[in-house]
C-alpha cells in the first residue's frame, strides 16, 4: 500500500491544495493531510481550526482514503513513523520552485528514504494561495470560488 503524506500549513485549505489532494489520490492509495506546525509562524487560524476546515472539506467533496493529521517536527520524520515515504508538495510558479528546491535538498539531508512527488497547479488555480484569500476577503473580494465550503463559512 502506497501512503503518502500532504504537509503544509493549510492556514486556510484552499481549493488550490484541494485540486492537488485529489490528483495525489489518483496515484496513492492513501494520502495524510498533515498541518505542519511552525511556532515561529503568526497564522490566522489555529491548528485545531485548520484540522477541523480541512475534515469538514474532505467530506464535502466525498474524497476516500484522506486522513488528516497535525504535527510538531520534520515532517520526513512524521512521514517515516507512518511508513508513508512519500511527500506531496504542489508548484504554482517558479518562485514557488526556489522554495520547494530549498525544501527538498534539507529534506533529503534529514532523511533520504522519503522521496517527494510535485504537482503542477492547473491555471484555474495556480494563483490561488492562503494569504491571497485573506488579502481578497479583507479587502471585501467574495472567495467563495476559491475555497471549500468549510473555510468560506468561517470567514463569513
Ligand atoms: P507551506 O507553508 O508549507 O508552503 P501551504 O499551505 O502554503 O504550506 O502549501 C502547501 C503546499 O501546497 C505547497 O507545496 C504549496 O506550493 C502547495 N500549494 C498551495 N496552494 C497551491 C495551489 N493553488 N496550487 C498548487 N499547489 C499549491
Amino acid at each position: 500500500m502506497k501512503i503518502a503524506v500532504y504537509p503544509g500549513s493549510f492556514d486556510p485549505i484552499t481549493n488550490g491544495h484541494l485540486d492537488i489532494l485529489k490528483r495525489a489520490l489518483s496515484i496513492f492509495d492513501k494520502v495524510i493531510v498533515l498541518v505542519a506546525i511552525n511556532p515561529d509562524k503568526k497564522g490566522t487560524f489555529t491548528t485545531e481550526e485548520r484540522v477541523l476546515m480541512i475534515k469538514e472539506a474532505i467530506k464535502e467533496m466525498k474524497l476516500e482514503n484522506v486522513e488528516v493529521d497535525s504535527y510538531h517536527g520534520l515532517t520526513v520524520d512524521y512521514a517515516t513513523k507512518h511508513h508513508a515515504p512519500y511527500l506531496i508538495r504542489g508548484l504554482r510558479a517558479v518562485s514557488d520552485f526556489e522554495y520547494e528546491f530549498q525544501i527538498h535538498s534539507a529534506n533529503k539531508f534529514a532523511n533520504d528514504n522519503v522521496e517527494m512527488v510535485y504537482f503542477m497547479a492547473k491555471n484555474e488555480t495556480s494563483f490561488i494561495s492562503s494569504s491571497m484569500i485573506m488579502e481578497l476577503h479583507h479587502n471585501h473580494v467574495d472567495v467563495k470560488d476559491l475555497v471549500p465550503h468549510s473555510v468560506y463559512k468561517r470567514l463569513k
